[in-house]
């Protein structure tokens, strides 16, 4: 079965691993800062920290944005549970915000509606977080724009989009957001394992984060209570987690780095030959506005849903073809934890309308079958 999506291992990568693992410190050693640094560096950040997994990077994120009980805090439906998690782990009021049927981001019109309506019924959020669906930008500063008259803070997540741009600038810049995040999932663009990473501008909320994730505990000196402390001495702020990645971790992440770009420029070759390929097909594919540009973690058709094939068949019939496929995504209000929250299927149409119809066919560096790809595609359809 050929796979949707999959991690590009080299020899480099898994040296980088087995080195570490001969070395001093498997954790809290200097790999973590190391690929801090140079993630920081990639993206044009101040600061980055890196976190056990994107979804411990959200909820922290979250947490130094001081989301709490009594706020209100918004995102897309089309997205991984974990986005809209995060809002959760909080103890916030989530709500979403419908998307854009060209591109799967957050639709402007709607955020600007929603916003409008929450001014005046005194329900503004205090926190967005958009999410750059399958490697496309959001068009963060209209979002900025927007949001910036309320003091919303804005979070991108950008577990599909490292190695893409907006703007002519990296995504994770946060030129017009407060922090990004980054996941290092093997299916996602470069791997660590698992992982993920914050990066922002703003040093009070990067070195929040970093307390965060290891138990709220302060080693340095300069910001104890005890102003006489003994040598061993540490103390505990506030409530932290163990959300720290590790050294092997951070060994391959460091690694993979180095192959990014090229690994984004190959799946953007993948996506011309797909748009070449399928243009005569009764499939819409995903726009990518100007001055973007995508890092192709997915690529998405949408069926006709009039086609004699629909989704749902030409999904069976890709796996049959040993052709791994995906569905990206299930909206997330429809989910019965969240229909226990109250919300149901209607609320957000778009989303709704793009989860029936769509279909994620593979892309990734070391897919060999495109053409094999491409050809059943055709005959099916
Ligand atoms: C994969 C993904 C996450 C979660 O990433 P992990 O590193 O697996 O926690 C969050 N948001 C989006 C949009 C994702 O695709």
């Amino acid at each position: 079965m050929i796979p949707y999506g999959r991690q590009s291992l080299d020899d480099d990568d898994i040296n980088a691993v087995v080195d570490t693992l001969k070395s001093d410190f498997l954790t809290q050693g200097s790999k973590i800062p190391a690929f801090e640094l140079a993630i920081a560096n990639y993206v044009t950040a101040n600061h980055a920290v890196a976190l056990s997994s994107a979804t411990a990077a959200l909820h922290i994120a979250c947490l130094a944005l001081e989301l709490s009980e009594t706020d209100i805090a918004w995102t897309v439906p089309l997205t991984f549970v974990a986005s809209a998690n995060a809002i959760r782990y909080c103890g916030a009021t989530i709500d979403f915000v419908d998307i854009n049927l060209d591109t799967g981001c957050i639709c402007i019109d709607a955020l600007a509606k929603k916003l409008q309506e929450a001014k005046e019924s005194e329900k503004l959020p205090k926190l967005l977080i958009v999410v750059h669906y399958s490697g496309i930008s959001c068009d963060m500063k209209a979002i900025a724009e927007l949001c910036h008259p309320y003091q919303i803070k804005i979070i991108e997540d950008a577990s599909h989009a490292i190695g893409g741009s907006y703007k002519n600038k990296p995504v994770g810049c946060c030129e017009y957001s407060d922090c990004t995040i980054f996941s290092f999932h093997p299916v996602k663009i470069i791997t660590s394992g698992e992982g993920g990473m914050i990066t922002t501008n703003n040093a009070p909320l990067a070195e929040k984060c970093q307390l965060l994730r290891s138990h709220g505990i302060h080693k340095n000196i300069k910001s104890m209570c005890n102003k006489n402390p003994e040598p061993w001495f540490y103390e505990q702020q506030s409530l932290g987690f163990n959300y720290r990645m590790s050294d092997i971790h951070a060994a391959l992440g460091l690694s993979q780095l180095r192959k990014l770009k090229t690994s984004v420029h190959i799946r953007n070759q993948q996506a011309q030959q797909y748009k070449d390929a399928l243009a005569h097909l009764p499939v819409k594919l995903l726009q990518v506005p100007e001055r973007t540009y995508s890092s192709w973690h997915l690529f998405v058709i949408r069926i006709d849903p009039n086609q004699a094939i629909n989704r749902s068949k030409l999904y069976q019939l890709l796996i049959d073809a040993g052709i791994g496929c995906q569905v990206h995504y299930i909206p997330v209000h429809t989910h019965p934890y969240y229909q226990e929250l109250g919300f149901a299927w209607g609320d957000f149409p778009i989303a709704e309308q793009f989860y029936q119809n769509c279909i994620s066919i593979p892309i990734f560096p070391a897919l060999k079958k495109q053409q094999f790809v491409i050809k059943t595609l055709c005959d099916l359809l």
